[in-house]
């Protein structure tokens, strides 16, 4: 099928997406890598009268270091993330999810901002954005406004995003110290989105044992879930199999055509515990 007609605009700097975005109203959305938004345009699950395409907005990408943060442009695509030494060396959980997205040819379209505003729950980035505290940096024609991740991600392929918004960067903190990271998913294909997954991030003290954690699942769930009580049980001595049996009860994944909830849960504690074990391993080897 081809998608119905629409207005293309192609502006050159955020303020004029703004301001198209508050002439246009629901009409107009905005094209970043088109990985996701395409499809569904061609498939007409979605119709829109105005396209307004990110692609010339040359102040929407890059990645820079700054005050304990990385901040990456929106429009930063998948390989420059998963490639970039910036985020390898100082956000590796990020690199590490972002090679897991789709197949190259997606990565060298789709964009960090396309997938985090998109919010599929079964994506890698937003489970990163919420394991690792990320702040949203969020423009309008109002100006611009920073949201916790913990509170950008509100349901199925829904943010806190409003009207005449768009995610301009996100934010991720550097964990420096003693840490390790690892990204654990299981996938009918590779390249295909997970069924379910695992984030996870620990930090060590000298003896090896965790002073700071972070498990976040994905495919579980209409958003990411954040395992806050896998994390206290690792801060207080708990092993990988015993935080995992803890994450396993924050979750209540449902049934739907790939898997059963009760699959995905046993599915999930098989991944958590190998996630925090691989991270446990790589901090004490750090
Ligand atoms: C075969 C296939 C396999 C895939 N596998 C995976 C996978 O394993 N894991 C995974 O996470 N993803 C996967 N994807 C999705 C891919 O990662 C897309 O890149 C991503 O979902 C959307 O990014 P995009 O830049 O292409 O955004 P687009 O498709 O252009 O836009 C997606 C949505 O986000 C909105 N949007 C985009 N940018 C912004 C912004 N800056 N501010 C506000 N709204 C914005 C658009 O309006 C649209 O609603 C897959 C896609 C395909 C086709």
């Amino acid at each position: 099928m081809k998608p119905a007609a629409f207005e293309m605009h192609a502006p050159d700097d955020v303020a004029a997406v703004v301001a198209l975005l508050a002439e246009y109203g629901d009409e107009a959305k905005v094209l970043a890598g088109g990985q996701s938004l395409a499809p569904m345009l061609a498939l007409r699950l979605a119709r829109f009268e105005h396209l307004v395409d990110l692609n010339r907005v040359g102040e929407l990408s890059g990645i820079s270091r700054m005050d304990g943060h990385v901040r990456i442009g929106a429009m930063t695509r998948h390989f420059e993330v998963e490639q970039s030494d910036e985020v390898v060396s100082a956000v590796p959980l990020l690199s590490r999810a972002t090679a897991k997205v789709g197949h190259f040819q997606i990565r060298n379209r789709g964009t960090l901002g396309g997938s985090v505003a998109h919010a599929d729950p079964a994506g890698e980035q937003p489970a990163v954005c919420v394991a690792l505290d990320a702040v949203m940096e969020v423009c309008s024609a109002e100006g611009t406004r920073h949201q916790a991740a913990s509170d950008f991600f509100r349901g199925t392929w829904t943010t806190a995003l409003g009207p005449g918004e768009i995610l301009s960067a996100v934010r991720f903190p550097v964990w420096s110290g003693r840490c390790g990271f690892a990204v654990e998913e299981m996938a009918r294909r590779s390249g295909d989105f997970a069924i379910v997954g695992v984030v996870s991030a620990v930090e060590v003290d000298p003896g090896g044992a965790p002073t700071r954690a972070a498990v976040a699942l994905f495919g579980v769930g209409a958003t990411p879930v954040r395992a806050g009580a896998a994390e206290a049980a690792l801060l207080a001595g708990a092993s990988p199999a015993e935080a995992a049996r803890a994450a396993i009860e924050t979750i209540d994944p449902s049934d739907d055509l790939h898997a059963s909830g009760s699959y995905r849960r046993k599915v999930a504690a098989v991944l958590v515990e190998r996630a925090v074990d691989k991270a446990l391993k790589e901090a004490g080897n750090a």
